[in-house]
């Protein structure tokens, strides 16, 4: 069977396991002693070593990955003129999106109106933690320490000080030809250790799920339907029409084929809610799937994993106006235009990890003038469109890298083209991945 269909398998199957087990605990039905083995043994035992074994492997391969991805990147680029323009390029190209994510959300929560409706019951705070102020967000891009950096996967340092060292390679004579020779053979292994990973995926992502949906009250998105599904629709239009529009109108290749290939990312991505940690499929899958060239994909990617994060400025949209809805405050035009701004700017700050978004939204609200204690009502379904959002998110690094791939030159359009790319046994690569 192939991978794309086990790890679907498992992640109905998780989902299935996980509500039957949070409607048995909240029945009460099966008697105490056997409540507290599914409890103890299942959910915080086997389900919660898995889950969590699973994510630090993924996590373990991102700073090796990156690093080694983005070195040959730099360093095969060799014109280094075309570094500049590569980077103006996806940083426009990510910023835009982001805005039109945020504008889409904003126009769609105002005609849908989710919180007309809510009435404030209640006492509701919400205590918000401090987002990091934008400076001091562009002045810790650049490391003192790279080894610090990697310690600490601070993924933009590790972006500066690969980009720097790929470009010494490439200009240190017959010495940096013999390092990019070793760089590309550790990228070779690195990326047969991401796909190991994959191959176990199925369990990894049933055990994640099965506690999530355990542990989780399904119960809130009754409450909370019209904001939830507000959110679910305008991620689902942007997933699907805004990127497939771009990626038609900049390239002329076929979205569809995109979308399927990133099918097996989204099951990581909904499952983990972390860019981050989805990072090493999402690179392999660039790559090695839609053909991008490691030129490009070793920097667009990680750059894209860390401040490209259309999901979450959706959420960010429709959440700011239904707060004010529900609060009763009209929103004026230069509100508005306030959200757009400070919901791009903060999705750069927005860290690659489960629910970070909300800690950026505060500032959002600030910013617009609304009480931060709003973002309380929203908390309750939160996690379930986490997951959404991020697999979202990583769709737009993934399409924006395959066209400033193309512009590039750097994407291989018969590989983006074949359905089995990656597939295909691919000499001393060892036996194939089936997706
Ligand atoms: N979980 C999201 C991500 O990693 C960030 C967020 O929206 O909280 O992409």
């Amino acid at each position: 069977m192939s991978l794309t269909n086990r790890i679907l398998i498992a992640m109905v199957a998780g989902i299935a396991l996980g509500s039957l087990l949070n409607l048995l605990a909240h029945s009460g039905a099966a008697p105490e002693s056997v409540q507290a083995v599914l409890d103890d043994v299942l959910v915080d035992g086997v389900f919660d070593v898995v889950g969590r074994i699973f994510v630090a492997s993924l996590k373990l391969l991102v700073v090796p990955l990156v690093l080694v991805s983005l070195i040959c990147g730099s360093s095969s680029l060799g014109d280094s003129a075309r570094m500049g323009p590569i980077a103006v390029k996806t940083l426009c190209f990510y910023l835009a999106t982001t805005a039109i994510a945020v504008s889409l959300a904003l126009l769609a929560a105002v005609v849908i109106g989710p919180g007309s409706h809510v009435e404030l019951g209640g006492d509701y705070t919400y205590e918000a933690s401090a987002a990091p102020p934008l400076v001091d967000v562009l002045v810790d891009i650049f490391p003192s320490n790279p080894v610090q950096a990697m310690a600490e996967g601070k993924m933009l340092q590790i972006i500066v000080f690969a980009l720097l060292f790929g470009y010494a390679i490439s200009h240190a004579g017959e010495a940096g030809r013999r390092l990019a020779g070793f760089f590309r053979d550790t990228e070779a292994v690195v990326m047969k250790m991401v796909e190991i990973l994959m191959s176990l995926a199925p369990y990894g992502v049933f055990a994640l799920l099965a506690r999530l949906f355990s542990t989780m009250g399904i119960s809130a998105i009754a409450d909370l339907a019209a904001y939830f599904f507000t959110v679910l629709a305008v991620l689902v239009c942007h997933a699907l029409l805004v990127y497939s529009l771009l990626l038609k109108g900049f390239t002329g290749l076929s979205p569809r084929l995109l979308l399927a290939k990133m099918r097996p990312v989204w099951a990581f991505a909904f499952s983990t809610a972390s860019s981050g940690a989805t990072l090493p499929v999402t690179l392999r899958t660039v790559e090695r799937r839609l053909g991008v060239h490691n030129s490009v994909a070793g920097f667009t990617v990680p750059l894209g994993a860390t401040i490209n994060m259309d999901g979450t400025a959706i959420m960010q949209g429709v959440a700011t106006v239904f707060i004010a809805q529900v609060y009763g405050v009209d929103l004026s035009m230069s509100a508005y235009i306030t959200v757009i701004l400070t919901a791009t700017l903060a999705s750069i700050g927005t860290a690659a990890v489960p629910g970070v978004g909300l800690i950026t939204l505060a500032l959002v609200l600030e910013q617009a003038g609304l009480p931060v204690a709003g973002i309380a009502l929203i908390i309750g379904v939160d996690r379930l469109l986490d997951m959404v959002r991020t697999a979202v998110n990583v769709t737009g690094d993934a399409t924006i890298s395959v066209i400033v791939g193309r512009s590039e030159g750097q994407l291989e359009v018969a590989v983006f083209e074949d359905p089995r790319a990656d597939q295909a046994g691919e000499g001393d690569r060892g036996p194939p991945l089936r997706y």
